[in-house]
């Protein structure tokens, strides 16, 4: 088996992005291999979060990963800060990484806007604790959305720059592990932007936890075109909303996009709404049910927090030592 990481940020509901993107992937890839996953807090206070919100958006998601199919015994499922070993080596990281890398980093563009200068000095260094997150474990598996390619390319750059000028092989190359399809959903009201949690509006993605009332309305009032669908791929080109909604919809029945196509070719997007709606109901409703469920016990889900951070404790603490070491300091 592999050793697999990845995080999510406890910034908000997930959303039918993180779920086909990432956490579908991250229940599937259990089987046979060794998985930590983080909600990672520390990642989400690089914009301001309220403390009160952190703290319970951290336990919600916990139940929702939990309701989703991650295995808490089995894996293990924690919180970034309770695991300090993150944060030291996010420091040598920003010692290895330049700043000329930084700046290359869409990421902070897209979320930093205009204001840069404004914007907390944790935002614009994520993408080096982000790689300290994953090498802290020696992980070389990480499944994540399209928009996480340019980070890992940065933590293999990190990777190389360490290893070489340490004259070692200490950490080993990370793979993104980034699905073929669905690995960016985009937001229901524009195709241009990616599905996100922190969007202000709620109207542009589905949460997890949407009653079913609220996914029937979302998807209702989501962004299409008067054109009726066509009966091949090529047709929806330049048809960004309309490709999102049906791209989500082969992805949730399991189908080829030509496959959901034959379905509804001629046929105007009343009709995929209607279809769209109720597979998304069939999927989102008993993980929401489920979660509501879990939330009922607090305690549970804190026990599976600290059990999850001791596991993870144990396997990060000797190889951030030796890290420590590696660079020359005394402990
Ligand atoms: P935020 O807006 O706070 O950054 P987010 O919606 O981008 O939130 P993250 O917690 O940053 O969510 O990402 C968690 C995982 O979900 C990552 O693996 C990321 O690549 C994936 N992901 C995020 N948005 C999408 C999306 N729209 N489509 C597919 N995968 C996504
Ligand atoms: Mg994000």
């Amino acid at each position: 088996g592999k050793r697999v990481f990845s995080g999510i940020q406890p910034t908000g509901i997930p959303h039918l992005g993180n779920y086909l993107g990432a956490i579908r992937h991250w229940v599937d890839i259990q089987e046979g291999n060794e998985c930590i996953y983080c909600l990672v807090d520390m990642h989400a206070l690089t914009v301001w979060q309220d403390p009160v919100q952190l703290r319970k958006q951290v336990i919600e998601q916990t139940a929702i990963l939990v309701a989703a199919g991650i295995d808490p015994q089995k894996q293990i499922l924690f919180n970034q800060s309770a695991v300090s070993a993150h944060a030291r080596l996010a420091w040598i990281f920003n010692c290895v990484a330049r700043i000329g890398w930084m700046n290359r980093m869409t990421q902070f563009k897209d979320k930093a806007g205009k204001n840069r200068e404004a914007h907390s000095a944790g935002l614009y260094v994520y993408p080096n604790l982000m790689a300290a997150d994953i090498l802290a474990y020696k992980a070389t598996c990480v499944p994540v959305g399209e928009d996480q390619r340019q980070h890992l390319e940065l933590a293999n750059d990190i990777v190389q720059k360490f290893n070489h000028d340490y004259e070692t092989d200490f950490f080993p190359q990370v793979q993104g592990y980034i699905p073929t399809t669905s690995a960016r959903v985009m937001n229901l009201r524009d195709g241009s932007k990616k599905m996100s949690k922190s969007d202000p509006s709620e109207q542009g993605r589905i949460e997890l936890m949407d009653e079913d009332d609220v996914i029937v309305n979302k998807i209702k009032r989501a962004k299409s075109d008067s054109e009726p669908l066509p009966s091949e791929r090529k047709g929806l080109e330049g048809r960004l909303e309309a490709f999102n909604l049906i791209s989500i919809y082969s992805v949730m029945e399991n189908k080829t996009i030509d496959q959901a196509l034959q379905e509804f070719a001629g046929q105007g997007f009343s009709t995929v709404k209607t279809a769209l709606s109720d597979v998304l109901i069939q999927h989102i409703a008993p993980i929401r049910e489920q979660t509501k469920k879990l939330l009922a016990d607090q305690a549970y889900i804190h026990t599976i927090l600290k059990q999850g951070a001791e596991k993870a404790s144990a396997i990060a603490e000797p190889i951030v030592s030796e890290a420590e070491a590696i660079v020359g300091f005394i402990k």
